[in-house]
């Protein structure tokens, strides 16, 4: 395209809360036929709330809400910031955990009461030697919902469920995009069951759950590397390697800040139909200078 008509598409973007932070992803945008989308914040709000709290025989609620608050004060995660207040809400004061450290996907670990505590995924709390219930994880996991363990020195505390919901406009633009013959990918690093559910209610057929963050960018390059055009739709941190590898990036706006800066295109809308709208403006970019 002429740098005219980048100029041109670049100032319409802005105005349609598009930010397009190279020339070359305008120009670039229209070629997809892979768009690659997060889960967690991206598809869906990111904004979880604790639906269940299932604590192990003999454990109080509020000693489970307890560990775990204390372990996921210091943390950003979304599924962190829902525990902490709903455990605010019950007036659960959370004592001060220690030597707090996250493992991306997976949870977290810290000191807590002199014990080490663990929070995170089911697979997470078993590969640290806690037994579960795995009748009770698939049942929650069965209604979309993402369930976390806890557990303290040697004891299981007991499970949280939390449920978030889809963005409004997931729907109509995953609809879109494939009536524009582009290939929807989820990926997301949730459990399998959960990320059928979601995938199922967006209307995307391919997904791939369980995903750390270096296998987000290795998929993305895997799809590059059999001939796609592969755009990278994110929110997070855990997004940054895949957006990094991809031809075409986008960020949510709200997204984190290593998101939002790896991103070639900015959505300030906080929607998903503005990738819709960078596709548009990407044609009609191109089509000026035939
Ligand atoms: P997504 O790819 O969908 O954005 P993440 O990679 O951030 O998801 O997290 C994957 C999984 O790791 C979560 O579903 C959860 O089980 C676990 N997890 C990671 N960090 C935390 C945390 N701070 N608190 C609770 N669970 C966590
Ligand atoms: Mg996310």
């Amino acid at each position: 395209a002429t740098p005219t008509a980048i100029m041109v598409g670049t100032g319409l973007g802005a105005r349609a809360g598009i930010l397009f932070r190279n020339a070359d992803a305008l120009e670039q945008a229209q070629k997809l036929t892979t768009l690659i989308v997060d889960k967690t914040g991206t598809l869906t709000q990111g904004k979880p709330t604790v639906s269940d709290v299932i604590s192990a025989a003999g454990v109080r609620q509020e000693d489970l809400l307890s560990v775990a608050s204390a372990l996921e004060a210091g943390s950003e995660h979304p599924l962190a910031r829902a525990i902490v207040e709903y455990a605010d809400s019950k007036g659960i004061k959370a004592p001060l955990a220690k030597s707090v450290n996250a493992i991306p996907g997976m949870g977290v670990i810290g000191q807590v009461d002199g014990f080490s505590a663990y929070l995170g995924s089911p697979n997470f709390l078993k590969k640290n030697g806690f037994i579960e219930n795995d009748t009770l994880i698939s049942n929650l996991e069965e209604e979309g919902k993402t369930v976390v363990g806890v557990g303290k020195g040697e004891q299981f505390l007991g499970f949280i469920a939390l449920s978030d919901h889809l963005r409004p406009d997931a729907v109509s633009t995953v609809k879109a995009l494939k009536k524009a013959g582009i290939t929807v990918v989820m990926l997301t690093g949730d459990n399998e069951r959960t990320a059928r559910v979601v995938a199922q209610q967006a209307g995307i057929e391919n997904y791939m759950a369980a995903v750390l963050p270096e296998g987000k960018a290795d998929a993305v390059k895997k799809f590059h590397a059999s001939g796609h055009c592969v755009g990278m739709l994110g929110d997070g941190i855990n997004d940054a390697p895949a957006l990094a590898a991809a031809d075409v990036s986008f960020a949510i706006g709200t997204g984190a800040d290593i998101a939002r800066d790896t991103a070639d295109i900015v959505l300030m809308r906080n929607n998903l139909a503005g990738v819709l709208d960078a596709l548009s403006l990407s044609q009609a970019t191109l089509a000026k200078v035939r």
